[in-house]
Formats: structure tokens, sequence, C-alpha cells
């Protein structure tokens, strides 16, 4: 805290992963780099991570693995050949292990800040014209700072509805769902998009009876159809009560006390419906975070649905002043803020590097998993191209049928002329690791006969995707296949 004002060669706003990423990879570069971070943890502590950290991916996959082990040692180990007398759920414990996940990581940032020589501010920063940024520590009085580059990312917050406002532990968002101290008997949820599926299986599996409301008619429309169909059912089996085309028009809290119960009210084909719940997450989408972001004088613009605009290289209006990660047109995943991040930070040092957002895997922590990377049969049938489909089920898989892991399948979608891949969709056990092979494939522009060609050790579930690429040209050998499409 000195008085003159501080220079850097790069400023970060946002620890998050996009934030971070960015901070570690200018410092490597040689730059001299600050990164401005608000978030704190529940001890009111600054705490580097962000969201996903915090209160996003990692914790919610401390309490999806498990929950899914508990649902495991409950119903599964017996066929194994395990007996485990009456298996109970510790949620207490689990919530503790959880934290305790999610202060190794944190502190691990931290570390790398530090072993990097980032300097890291814990407060709110603002930017002003000329690449000047405030920094307000938290309690104290804005200082100034001044930069050759700055990198916005201060990623996204849940979105609220006007019927569901949160309400204590009774409504809440994403993060309150990570936090509650015993099972809920009847637990509702808003959205059956990503948060509402891996939140509600996590308390269904712990023995929550829950329902989801979904306002579309369509389930999980940005996934595969045919594995969107799949997982509906599947997801239903496990006790999920997924309701579409049911829209939340009202929520009211009933009783006093420990006796507090919300009353839900939507609206379906049938006309207005009322669920009574004793917790009710909502997961309806996030949204930009920019409170307080920009000075008028700032010249970074907005797009109409709130995001920094950008190009595609994530430069915004404002002469080398950057956006990266959840605040920025395309996905909110922490993989494509990350690699915006390193992508940014390597451009301010001279470096030409891309983002491929072609190649943006997606995943959904669910069990089975669902990943995908590239287009969906859906995409290519309405764009008019034509193509192949290759589709090899899990339990024509050894590996999977020896887990005990039998449920879900494999397809590889090909150009029907080049039979270059365009899209790998998975559900199933590790989809989540099996799809980084998918990526790989089609950041090398693969074919089909490509990945048939190569050798895949067994017993594995990624023999699968062997499979899935021999199925897309119509010799797939461990399944009979339909009328080879492969002249050769
Ligand atoms: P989402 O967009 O995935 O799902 C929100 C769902 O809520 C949609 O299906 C929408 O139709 C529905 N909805 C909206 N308003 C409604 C209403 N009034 N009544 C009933 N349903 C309504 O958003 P999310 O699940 O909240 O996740 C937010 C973001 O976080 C997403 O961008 C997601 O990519 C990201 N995220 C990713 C992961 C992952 O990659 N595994 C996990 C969690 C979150």
């Amino acid at each position: 805290s000195s008085k003159m004002t501080k220079s850097f060669d790069v400023i970060v706003i946002g620890g998050g992963p996009a934030g971070y990423h960015a901070a570690i990879r200018a410092a490597q570069l040689g730059m001299k780099t600050a990164c401005i971070n608000m978030m704190l943890d529940g001890d009111d502590q600054p705490v580097l991570g962000g969201t996903c950290l915090n209160w996003g991916c990692i914790p919610s996959k401390a309490l999806l693995d498990a929950s899914h082990k508990f649902v495991e040692a409950q119903h599964d180990f017996a066929d194994l050949g395990i007996k485990t007398g009456k298996v109970e759920a510790d949620v207490p414990q689990m919530i503790a292990r959880k934290n305790g996940v999610v202060g190794k990581l944190t502190g691990g940032v931290a570390a790398l800040f530090e072993g990097n020589g980032v300097t890291a501010l814990a407060g709110k920063g603002r930017l002003y014209g000329g690449c000047q940024v405030g920094f307000t520590p938290h309690g104290g009085e804005e200082e100034m700072l001044s930069a050759q580059h700055v990198i916005l990312a201060p990623g996204s917050v849940p979105v609220d509805i006007p019927p569901a406002p949160l309400q204590d532990d009774l409504i809440v968002d994403s993060t309150g769902a990570l936090e509650f101290t015993s099972v809920p008997k009847r637990l509702g949820v808003i959205g059956a998009g990503v948060i509402g599926l891996e939140l509600g299986s996590v308390w269904n599996r712990l023995g929550s009876e829950t329902i989801l409301l979904e306002a579309m008619d369509e389930f999980l429309p940005i996934a595969d159809n045919r594995i969107s169909r799949d997982a509906l059912r599947i997801f239903k089996k496990q006790g999920l009560d997924i309701r579409l085309g049911a829209r939340v028009t009202a929520t009211e809290i009933k009783g006093r006390g420990k006796q507090k119960t919300v009353l839900v009210t939507y609206q379906d084909k049938a006309g207005e419906q009322t669920l009574e719940f004793d917790r009710l997450i909502v997961a309806v989408g996030r949204r930009p975070y920019t409170e307080g972001l920009l000075a008028p004088d700032a010249g970074v613009n907005l797009d109409e649905r709130g995001f920094l605009f950008v190009n595609d290289l994530c430069a915004t209006d404002a002469p080398n002043v950057y956006a990266v990660g959840d605040v920025v047109r395309g996905p909110m995943l922490a993989h494509k803020g990350m690699e915006e991040g390193i992508m940014v930070a390597e451009r301010i040092a001279g470096h030409k590097p891309v983002v491929n957002y072609e190649t943006v895997p997606s995943v959904i922590y669910t069990h089975p998993e669902i990943a995908w990377v590239g287009k969906t049969e859906q995409q290519l049938k309405m764009d008019g191209e034509s193509f192949n489909v290759g589709s090899f089920p899990y339990a024509a898989n050894g590996r999977a049928l020896a887990a005990g892991e039998n449920e879900g399948m494999i397809r590889v979608i090909a150009d029907a002329e080049t039979d270059r891949i365009l899209g790998v969709h998975v559900m199933g056990a590790q989809a989540s690791e099996l799809i980084a092979q998918a990526v790989i494939s089609m950041e090398f522009s693969a074919s089909a006969e490509d990945l048939g060609l190569i050798m895949f050790a067994h017993p594995t579930l990624s023999e699968g995707v062997h499979e899935a690429a021999l199925a897309a040209r119509g010799h797939a050998i461990h399944m009979v296949n339909r009328a080879p499409r492969a002249k050769n």
C-alpha cells in the first residue's frame, strides 16, 4: 500500500478458472501480473478458484462421487458378492469432506500464484479508461492501479426468477444446495438442466423424494436426441421425477420454525398444479456477473444479453482490454474459460494461439455420465449434412460388464463423404474421460477409419470408442452391424 500508483504488465480481474489460468500463464511468460479477486469463503476469508472450485464443479463432484458410492454400497455391492450390512449416509461428514477437498484445491491455487510470482489482491476490481484499474480491498478504500493489459474474468452468478426468490435454507440456488446439513424428505428442483440433474441426483441418491420441474417440453435438447431419450428413462428409474412442460409460477413459504415448507405452483398441459417441498433448489441458468465492473469511461461494451462483447480472440472494444470465461459468449464451462485465459495471456506475450470453439467438450456428471463433443445428429440433420452414425452399447463391452456398468452407449458421427468425425456422444461410466479421446481425434481431424485403425488396450471402456468408430463404417466386431455403409 505505497502512495505511488502501482503498475503491472497484466492485471486480471477475477480469480476463477479463466482468471487464474490467465494470471499464471502471464506470469510464466515473464509479465508482472496481479489478480484481483473478491470471493470470500464461508469464514469470510479471501479465496481463489471462483465458482468452479468453491461452489461449482469441485464440491458438486465431491458430493456426486460420495453419493454414488452410497448407492453402490446399498444396491450394487450384494450383486458383486459383497455383504455390507446396513449402510447409512453421514451428511455432515460428506459436507465436511467436500469442504476439505475444496480447501486443498483453493490453497493450491494460492500456492501456484505464490510460486509463479502472481500478486493476489483480495477485493473488488473496477476498470476505468486507459487500462486504469480501481482496487477496493474488503472493507477498504479504492486505490488506483495501472496496467499495460487488463483481462476481465468476473464470471457468472445464478439466475433468479421472480416466482421463486431465494429464502434462507428453504429456497436455495446451487450454492445453498451444496450445504444442506440433512437430507430433505421432499426436494423440489426448478430446472432439469445440468445443475438440476447433478444436484438433484446427489440428494435423490441420499434419500430425498426428488421432483424436477422443467419448463421446456423436451428433455436435454442440447445433448444427442437418442442419448437424451435413454437418459430420461434411466434417471426416472433412479427415482428422479422429471416433469417436462412444467413452468413454475409461484412459491409460498408455509408454516413456521422447523416446520416451514415451500408450496410450489406450476402450470402444465393439465393446468395449475401445486406441490409441497421441504427444500427447493432453483437451477434455471447462470448470467454474466458485471455489477460494478466497468466505470463509465471503461470503453468495454456489453452485448444484447449482458455479456461483455469480445471478438474471436477475446478482445473487448477497449484497447488492451480482454475478457474471458463465463462473462463472454460461448458455453459457461470452466475449461472453455481456462483456454481463453491462456490464449489471451499468450497473445499479450506475442504468441498466436487460438481457441477452437468447435471442440469444446460438454459433460453432465450424473450416473451414467453424459459427455459429448462436436455436432449432434439433430443439428447435422437440420444443416442438411449427410453422415454415418456408429453406435456401440456398453452392454457389449467386456470391461463394462465386468465392472457392472452395462448401461449406456457411444455414438460416433462421421461425414458420409469424407469420413471426418463430426461429433461423438457418450452416455455411460467414465464418459467424462472417454470424451477426451474424441476431442483429441477431432483436433487432429481424424476420420472414423483412423480411430478404427488404432489399437486400444483390452479390456477397457475405451474399446467402445474404437468399436463405435468401426460401426460408423459398418464393421464393428462385437455387434451385428446394420447394413454396412463403408465402401471398403
Ligand atoms: P441450464 O441452462 O443447463 O438449465 C436450466 C434449465 O432450467 C433449462 O432446462 C431451462 O429450460 C429451465 N428453466 C428455466 N426457467 C424455468 C422455469 N421458470 N421453470 C422451470 N424450468 C425453467 O442451467 P443450469 O443447470 O442452471 O446451469 C447453469 C450453467 O452452469 C450452465 O451454463 C452450465 O453449462 C453450467 N454448469 C455446467 C456443469 C457441467 O459442465 N457439468 C455443471 C453445472 C453447471
